[in-house]
């Protein structure tokens, strides 16, 4: 990880390609470098057990806790203001180093403007967490400046941590359109103890003022309706804030993306272009979604039998291509998986998915029709185990077994690290159900964010000085960088930010300031910050290793063991066909105990005695089996 005396310190006026624009951020002052005062990061790992600890991701490392308010940091920021008068600051809590976890901090004087508050869902080596939160240390103490909370759109990497956090920031203003604000509600329902959120509703005419900030919203289209990008106004310049977005000339039941808007933004000048990462590697153009219901349509045309389509549960448009596909073939149409319900009941009250009465049929009544007028639209495209699609592979499902004239539609990407589920699920499928259609041979899915042509042309249209990529792994924003210099932006004016990373523009340079601790907040059952890192080191531990128990009983008078030490294990050897090892483990047990009681020091030190069988039968089993158990000791003095 990069320590902030490495960042790139260039003060040399940028090159910027327009020179005409508009000076911002206090130009007339000049820059000072000596303001810049620097800290090194904490880079104090955990002793280690030798045992592998998580890999985690930029920033996560274990190690003292510290917020940010108290370490001296608040002082460094007011002698930069006070050099260089006020500037604007942006700093990822979330979104740059992984796709997930997305919320941005727009800072200007003492006005801060938040986008979007997410969740991410944990890698394999987290065992047991339900998902990640963004760390909102940095915004406690400033909590009084928060002027406001902007959300992009409804899906859970945008909106997933809003119950947990929305208490902790003083529960804020919330903005965001209909739909998104329509979500926000339902996921509510499931966190009653969580304060009421206050929500503006806003459409991309909608024109706000918070604090220094003048906010304006512009459409953008995704694979969810009521997507928005946002202008940040302030007296020193303009952000442009893309949200995730593609551009679609034809996309299904809404508008294309407002290229004149931007166009216009970019005749008018933004200083900074802050844009989503996450297909910067893929060439070309997202397909747009008419073509993709063109594609569906074959589909419904040669179906001899039930349609089984599966995808994700947000993906709204998706949901009405598929249902309007039906409504034309005599189809009714059968939703099945909890989120997908919920998702579809909001948007179809607010409007959003426009489904003729009759056509959704309830489980119950699917035999009062023919597998000709049947489609199922269901969870469980990327092979989850509890998903519908799956239990309806295995037999598991309620009301829907396959059918071998079944045809099955996977209508959704598999995300990265689901490619052996998917396959086992397509092992099953091919098995049982008749034809089986997968996006990877047919244009029946098209993603929801824009590939690299997109990318520039949406650096070409709104011709920022500065562009920061976000909403990527850290080689997502990376190559998203380097097509910003494709695309004519100079080098030192584009950045790679990483979370926790404070970042200050200026009309004359970007650069980074410093940067937050960034201790990874999980979210585990009820529990929200309280599993650490050790805890989680412990899991995999006792995932890998499993567990070693040793009991014994010893007379607190003479020292002895008494009885035979009793041995409990679990997920490390077959004890059954191990009772040599067990009997060696019980005679070192005794020794390694009674070598300390029997003419040892008196009081006895238990805690001294309990750490030698650790240490000691933890050797013995290694040199036996090259495991390295959890080891646990128990003494019991009678
Ligand atoms: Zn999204
Ligand atoms: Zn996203």
């Amino acid at each position: 990880m990069k320590t902030p005396s490495s960042f790139p310190r260039s003060n040399t006026p940028p090159s910027g390609r327009r020179p005409a624009k508009p000076e911002g951020w206090n130009a007339q002052r000049p820059p000072s470098a000596g303001a810049t005062a620097q800290r090194s990061s904490q880079d104090t790992r955990g002793a280690s057990r030798g045992h592998r600890a998580p890999k985690f991701k930029n920033g996560g490392r274990p190690g003292p806790r510290r917020t940010f308010s108290d370490s001296g940091s608040s002082n460094l920021l007011k002698n930069v203001e006070a050099s260089v008068g006020p500037v604007l600051r942006f700093i990822p809590l979330g979104g740059c180093g992984e796709v997930g976890r997305s919320m941005y901090v727009y800072e200007y004087e003492d006005d801060i403007v938040i986008v979007d508050m997410g969740l991410q869902f944990p890698d394999e080596d987290m065992p047991g967490i339900d998902y990640l939160i963004p760390n909102i240390e940095y915004l406690k103490p400033r909590k009084k400046n928060i002027r406001g909370i902007i959300i992009t759109h409804g899906h859970y990497d945008h909106i997933g941590a809003i119950p947990h956090l929305l208490d902790g920031l003083g529960n804020p203003q919330i903005y965001t359109t209909a739909l998104t604000r329509g979500m926000i509600l339902k996921r509510q329902d499931d966190f009653k103890q969580s304060p009421k959120p206050k929500i503006e509703i806003i459409n991309s005419e909608s024109h706000v003022k918070m604090g220094n900030f003048d906010i304006e919203f512009f459409h953008v289209n995704h694979n969810i309706p009521d997507c928005v990008g946002i202008v940040l106004k302030t007296p020193g310049g303009t952000a442009v804030h893309t949200g995730d977005f593609k551009f679609d000339h034809t996309p299904v039941n809404e508008k294309p993306a407002d290229f004149a808007r931007l166009t216009q933004l970019g005749n008018q000048g933004v200083t900074v272009l802050v844009s989503e990462s996450t297909d910067a590697e893929i060439p070309g153009h997202q397909i747009s979604e008419m073509e993709v219901q063109k594609s569906l349509e074959v589909i419904f045309n040669v179906a001899q039998g039930r349609i089984i389509a599966a995808t994700f549960a947000s993906l709204l448009t998706r949901v009405q291509q598929l249902i309007w596909l039906s409504e034309s073939h005599g189809r009714k149409v059968l939703i099945e998986g909890y989120s997908m319900k919920q998702n579809v009941a909001v948007a179809q009250e607010l409007g959003y998915l426009k489904i003729k009465s009759g056509t959704i049929i309830d489980s119950k009544d699917i035999d009062n029709y023919k597998d000709a007028e049947l489609t199922i639209i269901c969870t469980g495209a990327q092979g989850e185990d509890r998903a519908v699609l799956m239990r309806i592979a295995n037999n598991e499902h309620k009301s829907i077994s396959l059918k071998s004239t079944d045809s099955v539609v996977f209508s959704s990407s598999v995300i990265p690290g689901n490619e052996s589920t998917v396959q086992r699920l397509k092992d099953i499928l091919y098995k049982k159900a008749g034809k089986i259609f997968h996006y990877s041979s047919m244009d029946i899915h098209a993603g929801g964010h824009a590939k690299r042509d997109e990318l520039k042309q949406m650096i070409e249209l709104t011709k920022p000085k500065y562009l920061i990529p976000i909403h990527g792994n850290y080689f997502m924003l990376k190559l998203h960088a380097d097509l910003g210099q494709e695309a004519g932006i100079p080098k030192e004016n584009t950045m790679v930010v990483e979370d926790g990373e404070i970042v200050q523009i200026t009309s004359h340079e970007i650069k980074k300031i410093d940067k937050i601790p960034m201790d990874h907040v999980m979210v585990d059952g009820l529990g929200v910050g309280d599993v650490k890192e050790v805890v989680l080191r412990d899991r995999q531990h006792l995932a890998e290793d499993g567990i070693f128990v040793i009991i014994a009983i010893v007379d607190s008078q003479t020292g002895r063991v008494r009885t035979s030490p009793d041995i409990i294990s679990r997920g490390f050897i077959y004890l059954k066909e191990s009772q040599d090892l067990l009997k060696e483990v019980r005679n070192r047990t005794r020794k390694i105990v009674e070598e300390m009681t029997v003419n040892g020091e008196r009081p006895i030190n238990w805690t001294y005695i309990k750490d030698a069988m650790r240490e000691k039968i933890g050797q013995y089993l290694f040199t036996k089996t090259q495991r390295r158990p959890m080891v646990l000791p128990v003494v019991i003095e009678v």
